[in-house]
């Protein structure tokens, strides 16, 4: 573990908020805002030695730290979220692979396909969007699945709150998965898709 991992920083009644480099999160153990630690001891940064001890400060970064300071009805706010669709969380919800052949693809190699184009008037929305391999989408062309005869292969879901900070996440340590899939309903599309992300990484 190191400076790259991210700590994943949740409210003091264990809400998940937000994930936090190195620097934020060493900035919140400076200023006093970590009440509480959950995880590992991610890494531990050196400071000055004390004049009057004779000691080094230290701080040890957690890698799910509480926090004082949680934003504005953010419950209510949580409940009703609509995360902002970016290609980069889309593809993640989608397992990175092509909704229509089915075969799993890089990042470079996704594109972001309108289900109902939006030439027929088709939102920019994640309902409306799914995963597709270039050859895929450039054979869909502006048609709908129905009108190009092709099978969509899963139903396109808007993620809630905490799915969206696991789709966020960038290598993901076991301490944080356990603890936000206490978030995400055992129903959620997103537990298949973590399983695929595991067997096969893809960037
Ligand atoms: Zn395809």
């Amino acid at each position: 573990m190191s400076y790259y991992n991210q700590s994943l920083r949740i409210d003091t009644t264990g809400l998940p908020l937000e994930w936090v480099g190195y620097k934020e999160a060493v900035k919140l153990y400076a200023v006093d805002q970590v009440v509480y630690t959950l995880g590992n001891d991610l890494y531990t940064i050196y400071g000055g030695i004390n004049s009057a001890s004779g000691e080094r400060s230290s701080i040890t970064v957690n890698s799910i730290i509480a926090t004082y300071g949680r934003t504005k009805h953010f419950q209510a706010k949580m409940s009703r979220y609509t995360p902002p669709l970016n290609n980069q969380t889309l593809f993640k919800r989608d397992g990175h692979l092509c909704m229509y052949c089915g075969n799993r693809f890089n990042k470079r190699e996704l594109t972001r396909d309108h289900i109902t184009p939006i030439s027929q008037g088709g939102r920019d929305h994640w309902k409306n969007v799914i995963s597709a391999c270039k050859r895929c989408n450039h054979h869909k062309g502006g048609r709908t699945p129905e009108q190009a005869r092709i099978e969509l292969l899963a139903i396109p879901f808007v993620p809630n709150y905490a799915e969206y900070i696991y789709l966020q996440g960038r290598n993901i340590l076991a301490d944080q998965m356990d603890f936000l899939l206490g978030y995400i309903s055992k129903s959620s599309p997103i537990h298949h898709r973590i399983g695929l992300e595991k067997k096969t990484k893809i960037s």
